[in-house]
């Protein structure tokens, strides 16, 4: 293939990798200070918005809102100051515990702070490595976060909820439109087009599989809240990228569902028909591509590259 034939098939599936190094250009190959200097921003940006994530995961199943009322203990209901809320340093300060009636508060809480922090940094770092253009992180960040909460959801609840979807379907149209270089497309309409069709290639799509598969198997199949994390999941990653998420996380699914079935095997409990979340499946996926999705990718249109 010639170089020319080989961008033509880059830009087709969305792969960004250019040569603009920006990477170079804030200076991140010159010393360590500046390296852990953007890095630390990146966390620091990220546990922020993990702190914001756990009120998702709280309040959603419950049909709360998320900005009505500020943050309180659930032991006593007293509001939790800015001091005592900022995210890492006061769960480590406090031991994990209410300043004013002492009630343990879960580690889940520390572990989403730092882990949408380390994501955060993560997501900077490798679009740098992988010569993406920064555009990219814009819709690399918001699928990251519709990952981290859809795990915690999906996980306790059982549910993908709309509140969550609905918002990064309507991100990655913007972030297309307005940035259209997080998929190698020059003008706003090109990127929405981009964006749009992997929304709207995802909806049909398995909209029509989960219902002909329910005709078939005469159950549920493919859950609705999981179409529509595909939808938006197709409106950050283009088409490309939301088929690798969707066969990705299905062989993770795959791989779960006969774990757990051993699991329960062993243990002489009923094995068959168990039925296990796809979407923390989906989520996993999904960080796999924002991590190593072009170089997959790449990998397997040129063998390498
Ligand atoms: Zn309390």
């Amino acid at each position: 293939m010639t170089s020319s034939q080989i961008t033509a098939v880059c830009k087709f599936f969305g792969i960004t990798g250019s040569t603009d190094d920006w990477w170079l250009r804030i200076g991140l190959y010159e010393s360590w200070g500046i390296w852990v200097f953007w890095l630390f921003w990146a966390f620091l940006i990220g546990s922020c918005m993990g702190s914001f994530l756990n009120v998702c995961v709280l309040r959603i199943p419950r049909g709360e809102s998320v900005s009505d009322q500020p943050s309180h203990c659930l032991g006593c209901g007293m509001l939790i100051r800015w001091y005592d809320n900022i995210p890492v340093f006061s769960y480590l300060y406090l031991r994990g515990k209410c300043r004013k009636c002492g009630m343990k508060i879960p580690p889940r809480y520390l572990l989403m702070e730092l882990f949408t922090g380390l994501l955060y940094a993560g997501a900077l770092a490798s679009a740098g490595w992988n010569s993406q253009p920064p555009e990219v992180l814009a819709v690399n960040i918001p699928l990251l976060s519709l990952a981290l909460v859809t795990f915690q959801i999906d996980w306790k609840c059982r549910l993908i909820p709309d509140q969550t979807t609905y918002p990064a379907m309507v991100v990655g149209l913007l972030v297309s439109a307005l940035l259209p270089g997080a998929f190698a497309r020059e003008s706003w309409m090109g990127g929405l087009l981009y964006s749009g069709l992997g929304l709207a290639g995802m909806g049909i799509g398995l909209a029509l599989f989960a219902v002909v598969g329910e005709k078939i198997a005469k159950q549920e199949v493919f859950g609705w809240g999981d179409v529509k994390y595909m939808m938006a999941a197709g409106a950050l990653a283009g088409l490309p990228g939301a088929v690798f998420i969707l066969t990705t996380g299905s062989i993770f699914g795959v791989l779960f569902g006969l774990y757990v079935a051993i699991l329960r095997y062993r243990r002489g409990r009923p094995w068959r028909g168990v039925r296990i979340p796809l979407g923390p499946c989906l989520a996993a996926a999904s960080a796999l591509w924002v991590f190593a999705g072009e170089k997959l990718l790449r990998l397997w249109l040129f063998g390498g590259m």
